[in-house]
């Protein structure tokens, strides 16, 4: 499957929405970006941890694989998406720019 970077978002923000359609009334309590900021701190730090662990920096209770790095760095990405659909945020047109900034700043 094959998916553009504002494909992914939408699909995410879509999922997150219809997820918290059925857990806000039973939490009580709205999914809010404050949440959302610090789930996305949180995917972050699991990410350090897989690599860390895949760098032997970190004695670990359960092995950090290839597989387990794929999935944090999913967590992050997920996260991101909803936090930029949040605000209105097209990240595609954003992250072209990053990429393009990288280039200028580092290729002369
Ligand atoms: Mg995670």
């Amino acid at each position: 499957m094959s998916v553009t970077l504002r494909d992914a978002q939408h699909l995410c923000w879509k999922n997150f929405r219809k997820i918290n359609d059925v857990l806000d009334p039973e939490r009580g309590k709205a999914w809010t970006p404050f949440v959302t900021v610090t789930d996305l701190l949180e995917e972050a730090g699991e990410v350090a941890a897989a690599v860390k662990g895949l760098e032997g920096h970190a004695p670990s209770d359960k092995p950090k694989t290839k597989e387990t790095l794929a999935t944090e760095l999913s967590d992050l990405i997920y996260v991101t998406f909803v936090l930029a659909e949040h605000y209105g945020i097209e990240l595609e047109e954003a992250f072209l720019q990053t990429v393009n900034d990288y280039m200028l700043k580092f290729i002369k």
